[in-house]
This record gives structure tokens, sequence and C-alpha cells, in this order.
């Protein structure tokens, strides 16, 4: 039984709502949230050729659970769960079981394990090329769109190189040194308004629409699909391709706070955005597209629920993260042959590495690998 056929079975189950016999009073029941539409087998070209675009799409502490409870509330469809490929990948770091969201972020993007709390250093402390950074070394244009600071530990993982995710000034002045082609998101209180103008320049597309994080999905309504749909517009103009990564970085703070509506939220507000890439990937053969997760935050419980009511039941065993192996999801260009089995964490970023094209081709201007 595949990852697709099982949610459905799930699905068809909703109706067999069982009360959770553990600690009921931890239950959270969350139901009637918008639905969206997901098309039932979309059609994904998948060759073998080179790949020319990258889209990477991490949602942060989404787990099997965070997807599970998701799905139920979507009446079993998710876009995430239309993907042809599936893997699994270990998230342990080099100093804890239980890893942090720099050492998650840096096993994504620089494919090696790290202590908790770095960013972009091997365990030795040794700088490590992200796969940002070498998309840019091809020529290729680099996008970051988050929902979260723009300087928080995932994406700084592609651009900076801290021994600390809380150094946010060193990891903003990484980022006006790496000067990607599109950046959207929250963080603009780490940059002046000058800086945040050398992030436009020479036609580049940045908008730090808030001072830290953007507000929660019940009220920024559709900026991250929006976001990820405008990115994709001004990268496919590059004509040597594009690497664009994708956060959504709110689904892991709502499971902190242990709230299962916005967490279910933030899922659907991410799968909205996981359409627009699938769009993308359709239209545009020589494109892969890969989404994971750094851990799995919160420890949730998927206890019961309705596909029929779109209701789910769940309760969060840990206002932490936790050890759990998490999902890959893969379409496009090389997927299949990349994205099956089990990996680790640093194994998700090798294998998008080795697709990427040969490096041979001169950087854009303004797209300086050092950081
Ligand atoms: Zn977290």
């Amino acid at each position: 039984m595949n990852l697709r056929s099982f949610f459905l079975t799930l699905a068809a189950a909703g109706g067999l709502c069982i009360p959770a016999s553990a600690a009921p009073d931890r239950v959270q029941c969350v139901t009637g949230l918008q639905q969206h539409e997901v098309p039932a087998e979309p059609m994904l070209p998948e060759e073998s050729a080179p790949v020319r675009n990258v889209i990477y799409m991490i949602g942060d502490g989404m787990g099997i659970d965070q997807i599970s409870c998701g799905a139920l509330t979507n009446g079993g469809r998710l876009h995430l769960l239309t993907l042809p490929h599936t893997a699994l990948a270990g998230t342990v770091s080099a100093s804890h079981t239980i890893t942090d969201s720099a050492a998650g972020g840096t096993a994504l993007a620089c494919g090696c394990k790290t202590a908790n709390g770095c960013v972009g250093l091997n365990a030795a402390g040794e700088p490590q090329e992200s796969l940002a950074e070498a998309a840019a070394a091809r020529g290729m244009a680099v996008g970051l769109v988050v929902t979260g600071d723009i300087t928080d530990a995932t994406p700084a993982s592609f651009y900076a190189k801290v021994k600390h995710r809380s150094m946010a000034a060193d990891i903003a002045k990484a980022l006006l040194r790496f000067r990607p082609q599109v950046v959207l998101g929250g963080g603009a209180a780490h940059f002046s308004p000058q800086e945040q103008e050398s992030l436009r320049e020479e036609g580049r597309l940045a908008e730090l629409t808030a001072p830290g994080d953007l507000p929660p999905a019940a009220e920024r309504g559709d900026v991250l699909p929006q976001n990820v749909d405008r990115a994709l517009r001004r990268l496919s103009a590059c004509p040597q391709g594009f690497f664009l990564m994708v956060e959504g970085s709110r689904i892991d703070k709502a499971a902190h706070h242990e709230d299962l509506e916005d967490t279910v939220r933030e899922l659907l507000d991410f799968d909205r955005a996981v359409g627009v890439a699938l769009d993308f990937v359709r239209q545009h053969p020589g494109t892969l597209l890969v989404i994971t997760a750094d851990h799995q935050t919160g420890g949730l419980a998927l206890t019961g629920g309705d596909a029929a009511r779109g209701e789910v039941r769940a309760s969060f065993g840990t206002n932490g993260h936790s050890g759990t192996v998490v999902p890959v999801f893969a379409a496009g260009t090389r997927a299949a042959r990349e994205f099956r089995g089990f990996m680790q964490n640093t194994g998700v970023q090798q294998r998008i590495l080795r697709a990427l094209p040969p490096k041979n081709t001169p950087a854009l201007p303004g797209m300086s690998q050092k950081s």
C-alpha cells in the first residue's frame, strides 16, 4: 500500500471516530477549516535528463502526524500526497538524538551532520557549501521564501556559517553578501532600510514584510502560495535555471504551542504552496521538486477524526521536537531514481546536489559564494 492509498483508506475509515483512551483531556478537536481542491492524479513529467530547476520545500516540524491531521481536515486529500515518490529520512544530529532546526537545516542544506545550534558548519566547525551556494556557483538563480524570519536557523543554513543560530546579526550580514535573486518572508528588523534596498539591487525581488515572523496562517491569507508563485515566475526567467527553497516555518511554532488548529492551518497553507509548485513542475520539464521536514514537532498523535466532516482529533506528547523519521516526497526530473527507501537527512541534500548540472558556468553578478 503506498502512502496515497494509505491516506485514502484512512479517510474512508474516518467515520469510525474512536475516542482516545489515554489522557482524553489532552485531545484537541479541529473541524470545519476551509478545504482546498486537490487533483486526483496529476500528470507529472519524469525524465532522467539533468535537472535545470530545483524546488526544495521544508515544512519545519512537519512530521507524518502533522500531514495526517492536515489530510483528514482536507477530506483525506493533500497535494503532498499526490507526489509519486516517497522516502523516509532520519533526523538525529551530531550532538543529540532530537535535532533542532539549526542542525536539521544544516543537514538538509549542506549535507552534513552537525551539533544542535550550529548553522552551516560541520561537527568540526568547518564551513560547508549549501545547495543554494552550489546552485549559485553553477550560475543558477537562487530564491528563499519563508513564513518566518529569514535569519531563522532553517533558511540561514542555506547562506550563513555561524557557531550558533542566535547570531542573527552575523546571519543577516551573510544574507547581504549572498544576495539571492528572490527573498520573501519576515525578518525586516535585522536589516536597515538601506540594507533592504541592497537586497533589491539589480532587479532582485526582496520583501521582508514583518519585523520577525509573518503572522500566523489564520491572519496572513494566501501569502505563502502567492509568494511561491511570484518567486517561480521571477526565477524561471534565469536562463541557467534556479534553486528555490521554501520553508513552511510556522508549522513548528504552532506545534511548540501545542495548538492543533494552528498546526493544521499552517500545514494546509504549506500544502497550498505545494500545489503551486506542482503546477510549475507539470508545466516545466527539467524541474525536481523535493519536500521534507527538518524534524517532527510536538510528538503529535492522531487519535480520531472524520474526513467527511473535515474533523481531526489529536494530542501533543511534548512541547519540543520528537526524534521520529520524517517523510520525503519527490516529483519531476530524477525523482524516481533518487528518492526511495530510507536515508539520513544528509542524504536528501546529497541526492539533490548530484542532480544539479555540472559546475562549469560562471556565477551571476552578486551571487558570491563567500559568506
Ligand atoms: Zn522547533
